[in-house]
């Protein structure tokens, strides 16, 4: 019995941990598959309702680490992960992505000894400013098998020296979630609740610390979002540190009536959103490659992008922070002036199906 343990702990994990989750109850019990919530993100609007509709069963284990500094959390994360490991023993973990979670679970399980797959490897954006990025990178230093979305990924690895038989491009586990939930995203009520329409909104999401942290820019950001009113509703489902932010800062009465300020919005209302909006302006990283799938443009707010594929072939246009380009990039798109873009490469809905099938080879060789 190969027993694995995937450690989630912000609302793009649970989005990605899902569908792999699913592929591994194929295995007809061979392969128990636990998983462990750090309680980074932990209040209902964004962690239980990703569990809910994405149909996962309740954490094995729940942490209970939130808030702090980036060194503290990271810190309490280890010693309590550390304490799980020592009494599950599993035969691998699994990390998805770039947040703290997936940082500190690496360096644990690597010091004992256990296999880590990483799951959404080698994507770079070369800016260190960016907390993910130190975390990319130590993970990918500690992992056993990379799990790749996207060709840039393997360029960085093997620039990287990683041993090759380590990489393994298996497309996108964030998209499987979206393919296998579109016929519920379909029917979410969102438009009717909101009393929008359909093509007649820009969708707006901000978080990044170089977007929100800083209030003088803050401020200039909600000018120009009042501005985009100009071309129908603006709909800003806002992320707990943003709304933290604006309030800090009094903010939020800056904002005119033509912005419709929300709190995070689950996962099928939200995608319903993305699917239906005339243009989205974000700086996710998730949101470029779900805008890229589902052939919306996606303004992306950021000077870089680890996630170079939805530029090159996507809908992704990344303008940076200047918010007069954005400005400009706003009005070019809304005058018809739009990228066509296809889907990349094994974005097809059986990235998990490739990871489950990886990881059962792997170990059945390494218990040989
Ligand atoms: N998302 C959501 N509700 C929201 C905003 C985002 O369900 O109100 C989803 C979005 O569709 C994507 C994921 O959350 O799947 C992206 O998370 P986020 O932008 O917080 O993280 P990042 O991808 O930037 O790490």
């Amino acid at each position: 019995m190969i027993k694995i343990l995937s450690v989630v702990g912000a609302r793009p994990n649970f989005i990605k941990i899902s569908p792999v989750h699913k592929a591994f109850q194929r295995y007809n019990g061979n392969i128990i598959h636990k998983i462990c919530h750090t309680g980074q993100h932990f209040d209902e609007k964004m962690s239980k309702i990703f569990f809910d509709e994405l149909e996962m069963p309740k954490p094995d284990f729940y942490l209970g680490v939130s808030g702090g500094s980036h060194a503290g959390q990271t810190a309490r994360i280890m010693i309590e992960f550390e304490k799980i490991l020592l009494e599950e023993k599993p035969d691998m973990i699994i990390v998805p992505g770039d947040v703290n979670s997936t940082m500190a679970a690496s360096i644990v399980a690597s010091k004992l000894g256990i296999p880590i797959a990483h799951v959404e490897a080698g994507l770079r954006s070369f800016d260190r400013t960016m907390p993910e990025e130190i975390n990319r990178l130590v993970t990918d230093a500690l992992s056993d098998l990379l799990f790749i979305t996207e060709d840039s990924g393997i360029q960085h690895l093997r620039h990287e020296g990683i041993d090759e038989k380590k990489i393994h491009f298996v497309g996108n586990v964030m998209i499987d979630s979206l393919i296998s939930y579109l016929p519920k995203i379909d029917q979410s009520e969102i438009l009717t609740e909101l009393g929008i329409e359909k093509l007649k909104y820009i969708l707006v999401t901000f978080h990044r610390p170089a977007n929100v942290d800083d209030p003088v820019y803050l401020k200039e950001l909600i000018n120009l979002l009042n501005d985009f009113s100009a071309y129908g509703h603006v709909v800003f489902p806002v992320h707990p540190r943003t709304r933290n932010n604006f309030e800090e800062n009094n903010l939020l009465d800056k904002f005119t009536g033509g912005v419709l300020l929300l709190d995070p919005i689950g996962y099928l209302d939200f995608l319903h959103l993305t699917k239906n909006a005339s243009l989205v302006v974000t700086d996710s990283g998730g949101i470029q490659e779900e805008t890229t799938f589902l052939g919306v443009q996606c303004i992306t707010v950021r000077d870089n992008t680890e996630r170079p594929v939805t530029v090159d072939i996507g809908t992704n246009h990344l303008i940076g922070k200047d918010l007069k380009k954005v400005k400009a990039s706003v009005a070019s798109i809304m005058e018809g002036k739009v990228k066509k873009g296809r889907v990349p490469e094994l974005w097809d809905g059986k990235a998990a199906e490739r990871i489950a099938s990886v990881i059962s080879d792997y170990l059945k060789k390494e218990s040989c």
